[in-house]
């Protein structure tokens, strides 16, 4: 009898920050874009031709591999409410 393969799930979380998908075989940077989301950030590329935003090109919320800017990091901050000194 053939084995069934079981099928891959893109991971996504919802708008409500508290449900979506994340199965256990997601790439490190699908969880790391997840994880994103989780923290407030929104996607940072177009949902018609998925380029990323003229701002956020190779960034971790519009690009495979992408890595977080300095504005994710402060809207992160910002979002849990600490008050920080950012120097400028
Ligand atoms: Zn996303």
């Amino acid at each position: 009898m053939p084995q069934r393969v079981p099928k891959i799930q893109h991971p996504f979380v919802n708008i409500d920050r508290i449900s979506g998908v994340w199965p256990a075989n997601t790439t490190d940077w699908q969880a790391t874009h997840e994880a994103g989301h989780l923290m407030g950030l929104p996607d940072r590329y177009n949902y018609n031709n998925f380029k990323p935003d003229p701002n956020f090109v190779n960034n971790i919320m519009s690009t495979y591999g992408g890595s977080p800017n300095e504005q994710d990091i402060r809207q992160i901050i910002n979002a849990s409410g600490n008050d920080v000194d950012y120097g400028d």
